[in-house]
């Protein structure tokens, strides 16, 4: 006797795409049978042409609190990521208050996210000058790894490493890291302007290939673990691949805006366009996707970096002194679909880089799949539907999106998290904590 089965003609497992029946008992995936297989079972679901998809991981979202919750809090972060089919978020160390950058900051946080929490929730570390001393005993506490910035973080309680401080930082801990890569001595200064191109001008590509280059030999020095966070500029791929070759340990991400929207198409003022590193030309997006087709870039992770509407200064659509980040937790999956699709991509290919491929990133191996043993964490996805996006109708704090009124593809129907529908009622989200082997 089982405690659920789900029924799917479209179950996307690591074998691919099949019609399967999963049962789950305890929380937990235990059986992954053809669909029509007789299971006793206390409830059974048939979705049929329904998708059923292992919950996405996504490994970069800011929440922000403690300390700037009206941004964003762990109620109002995990609802949305629950409703767009996200059962597991890691955390990043920055923009709350106290910054995860010492063990007892996260216990602060910890306390905070404590009984709020609607899936999932991780831990990202941060490395800032002067406490490289702390990293041991931090990611002893269970964070995935570290943070880094090599250029202005926008807060000042998390300041940027130069190169000799990342190598300090690589020296004083085994972990994985995770940069931001925008080297500040190739970023100008962005002049008042509501116009995208004034802001994009500011942070050309060479920022980018400059951050990566100087990430990537301090790793090789160190032979340290390397992640690069929000890849925009495509020119930054063959210094990624070398290094691969070379057998330096990088791998690298993007983001559902880099690989959907175009710089030409942002409307004068449209600050909730504004990000960093920012949103590039079509002829770099399409260098993304073919480096997410060839594996180069191996996850697509959101970035949901939210701020009150105030701050994105729609009031005079100054991209200079607007707030950079874009809130797309809940709607990464149908934005990233909804490309995929008209470029030839499958169901399978999106389950790769949302939720396998990060979930290996930090090493859940009991996320992002549909097998036996890994947490039933799953996704009823109508991936034929479309849908108009209403901000009303997003969960995020402040619904402040660049996607209002784009038609995407693909409606998530129903979020399960350890086989228990998720309602937006009494939190059933856990503290990930990094296995300490
Ligand atoms: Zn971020």
């Amino acid at each position: 006797m089982v405690d659920l089965v789900l029924r799917s003609r479209r179950a996307v497992t690591p074998d691919g795409e099949r019609p399967a029946a999963v049962s789950v008992r305890g929380g937990r995936i235990v059986a992954v049978g053809a669909y029509e297989a007789s299971v006793d079972a206390a409830e059974v679901v048939d979705l049929g042409e329904l998708a059923l998809l292992p919950g996405l991981v996504d490994t970069h979202v800011h929440v922000n609190e403690p300390g700037r919750t009206e941004w964003e809090g762990f109620a109002t972060a995990t609802r949305a990521a629950a409703a767009g089919g996200v059962t597991a978020i890691v955390d990043m160390p920055l923009n709350s208050l106290p910054p995860t950058v010492t063990a007892d900051a996260l216990v602060v946080k910890k306390d905070a996210a404590a009984g709020k929490i609607h899936v999932d929730v991780g831990f990202w570390g941060g490395a800032i000058p002067g406490n490289a001393a702390d990293l041991p005993a931090l990611h002893a506490a269970g964070v995935y790894g570290f943070k880094a910035f090599l250029a202005d973080s926008g807060v000042p309680e998390f300041p940027p490493l130069d190169a000799g401080q990342l190598a300090e930082a690589f020296a004083a801990v085994p972990a994985l890291f995770v940069v931001h890569a925008e080297d500040a001595d190739h970023l100008h200064a962005a002049v008042p302007s509501s116009a995208y191109a004034d802001f994009l001008a500011s942070r050309p590509p060479h920022a980018e290939h400059a951050a990566v280059a100087t990430a990537i030999e301090a790793a090789r020095a160190a032979g340290a673990r390397l992640h690069i966070l929000h890849l925009s500029a495509a020119g930054a791929l063959p210094l990624i691949a070398a290094a691969r070759a070379d057998g330096v340990r990088v791998t690298a991400e993007t983001c559902p805006h880099y690989l959907t929207l175009d710089a030409a198409e942002i409307p004068a003022g449209a600050t909730e366009f504004k990000c960093c590193p920012p949103i590039r030309d079509a002829a770099n997006r399409d260098e993304l996707w073919s480096a997410l087709a060839e594996g180069l870039i191996t996850c697509v992770v959101s970035d949901h970096s939210p701020c009150t509407p105030d701050l994105k200064r729609r009031d005079t659509g100054d991209f200079a002194a607007a707030w950079g980040g874009i809130a797309s937790v809940q709607l990464g999956l149908p934005v990233v679909w909804t490309a995929a699709r008209a470029r030839g991509h499958s169901l399978a290919d999106v389950v790769a880089w949302m939720a396998h491929r990060p979930a290996d990133l930090v090493g859940l191996e009991g996320k992002g799949r549909i097998a036996v043993g890994a947490d039933a964490d799953l996704v009823a996805f109508d991936p034929d539907a479309t849908f108009v996006v209403d901000p009303a109708r997003l969960h995020h704090r402040n619904p402040v999106t660049p996607y209002a009124g784009k038609t995407l593809t693909g409606v998530v129907r129903t979020t399960w998290l350890r086989g228990r529908a998720v309602t937006g009622d009494a939190p059933q989200g856990r503290f990930l904590i990094r296995e300490v082997s």
